[in-house]
């Protein structure tokens, strides 16, 4: 059973910073990753807080707290799931549909000066890499993303989901059996024949981005790819 669909516009701000993510031509993509992986540990150490302040949580299993990474390359998508605390709706359009961080009005500014100057690597890189520009950088490689998340606590779930440009929608689900916390589907923009060490689809590319970004995590990170003989 599904509620009614809502059309929501993005506050200016997050229109601003995701318009440099949807035209972007810094090269080092790959960083969407670490952003993502980012988010689903900070779901995972809340939901394990949580869970030692209030013991009557149901439906989480709080020994078994992982991040599952999942592609499909016939899909052209790249799932980051995770099991942590997940969004109520309310928190899904306040903290998805706006940026409450201080300074983004700054970065947006500098962004655009990097990319003017220098046709948009180098110090466009750093700032990425700074601020981290944090969930909205999904869209420098996806045209679409989807996000399914269930609060812990909560028998709701909600559906969100943008191209990036001027809106996203926002659905909330009920009836379906959506497990608590987080799923982040990327639908990735067409694949370029020539640069397979950033198919977002392939396992081992996908390994080396987080051995690389995101080695740190503590939280198992489980990796799922279509196994495809090429
Ligand atoms: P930041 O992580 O710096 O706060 P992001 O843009 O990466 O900025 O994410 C914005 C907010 O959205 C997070 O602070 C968090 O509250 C929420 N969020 C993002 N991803 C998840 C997730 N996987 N699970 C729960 N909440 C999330
Ligand atoms: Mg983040």
């Amino acid at each position: 059973m599904t509620a009614q669909i809502e059309t929501h516009e993005f506050q200016a701000e997050a229109r601003q910073l995701l318009q440099l993510m949807v035209h972007s031509i810094y090269s080092n993509k790959d960083i969407f990753l670490r952003e993502l992986i980012s988010n689903a540990s900070d779901a995972l150490d809340k939901l394990r807080l949580e869970s030692f302040r209030d013991k009557s949580i149901e439906g989480i299993d709080i020994d078994d707290l992982h991040i599952d990474l999942e592609a499909d390359r016939a899909a052209r998508t790249l799932t980051v799931r995770d099991n942590g605390i997940g969004m109520s709706r309310d928190e899904v359009v306040g903290l998805i549909g706006t940026i409450a961080k201080s300074g983004t009005g700054e970065l947006i500014e500098k962004l655009r000066a990097a990319r003017k100057a220098e046709g948009g690597d180098g110090a466009t890189g750093e700032l990425i890499g700074q601020f981290g520009v944090g969930f909205y950088s999904a869209f420098m490689v996806a045209d679409t993303v989807t996000l399914v998340t269930r609060r812990a606590g909560r028998s709701e779930a909600t559906r969100w989901s943008s191209d990036g440009t001027g809106t996203y929608t926002v659905e909330t689900v009920t009836g379906e059996d959506i497990p608590v916390g987080t799923s982040v589907t990327l639908h990735l923009k067409p694949e370029d024949p020539d640069d397979q060490l950033h198919d977002y689809t392939s396992e081992p590319v996908l390994r080396e981005i987080v051995r690389r970004y995101s080695d740190f995590v503590t939280w198992p990170i489980r990796l799922r790819t279509e196994k495809i003989e090429d």
